[in-house]
């Protein structure tokens, strides 16, 4: 077997367990919802195994929750969104977790996978189930859409171009996981937090709406949540929740704009739950 052969053989071992059809890219796909075209050079596979060494990792460095409530009401928020994004064909092979943290800083995130870790210190702000459902379908759209993935893509290097092939074959499973640390930003004390771009963050705020809304959460609370957070965060915000980008007046207007359509999803939801019980 020549060198091309071995090449061309290794690249179809990368993209066929990922679902990536020949498209003249490569490694195209469309985000679920917004039907973004993206790049994506790394088999979902090997994103979800790191993310769950990664969220092992999580759990065993920090304290977990023992607030009764608040992992009843993360759990049951986090399973129904689940149960929505099936419904959509979305996160099917995600084996969903959802563990709250014993730690007071305003942050949540969603590893590849389905595995989600919520802070002590978001669900205040939260206020109520409708709120948990906010930030929940926002991070876990961040997981369904692969944005860690598209920037592990950037981060490996790869430029669109006709190099991308040999650029993909031979990286080396240690470069993917270096890949993986460095878009995650492993090891800071925020624990695992993807500083994503403005566009992942206004993408990742257009499907969780949707969601939440398929799921029978009163997509209102959105825009509210965001105007709340926008009063109470501390100064010290982790990069998700950073003021950076989008500013939470932004965000909450673009979410305003999308109220709408994600009501009428409300309204056809099989069954509805409102806002939930407070939290407060
Ligand atoms: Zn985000």
């Amino acid at each position: 077997m020549t060198n091309r052969e071995l090449d061309r053989r290794e690249f179809l071992n990368w993209m066929i367990p990922a679902g990536f059809g020949l498209c003249a890219c490569g490694g195209c796909r469309t985000t679920p919802i917004t039907q973004r075209r993206q790049l994506l050079l790394i088999p979902e596979s090997q994103e979800v195994q790191m993310g769950v060494a990664a969220y092992d990792e999580v759990k065993t460095k920090n304290k977990i929750s023992t607030n009764a409530k608040y992992n009843e009401v993360v759990t049951r928020v986090g399973q129904r969104l689940a149960d929505a994004a099936k419904q959509q064909n979305l996160g099917t092979n995600f084996d969903w977790e959802f563990t709250v943290i014993a730690d007071q800083t305003q942050n949540a995130f969603c590893l590849p996978g389905g595995k989600v870790a919520f802070y002590e210190g978001i669900l205040p702000v939260c206020q109520n189930e409708a709120g948990v459902a906010v930030v929940m379908s926002h991070e876990i759209s961040h997981a369904l859409a692969r944005h860690g993935g598209e920037r592990m893509t950037q981060q490996m290097g790869v430029d669109g171009t006709g190099k991308i092939l040999q650029a993909v074959v031979k990286k080396k499973a240690a470069d993917k996981e270096q890949a993986f640390m460095a878009v995650y930003n492993t090891g800071t004390k925020y624990g695992f937090v993807l500083p994503y771009s403005r566009a992942h963050e206004s993408e990742a705020d257009e499907m969780g709406i949707h969601i939440m809304s398929q799921a029978g959460y009163d997509p209102n609370e959105a825009p509210k949540f965001w105007e709340r957070f926008g009063a109470a965060k501390s100064g010290d915000a982790p990069p998700e929740f950073s003021s950076t980008h989008p500013s939470d007046a932004s965000r909450a207007a673009a979410l305003r704009a999308l109220l709408p359509q994600a009501v009428e999803e409300y309204q056809a939801a099989p069954t509805k739950h409102g806002v939930g019980v407070p939290l407060a």
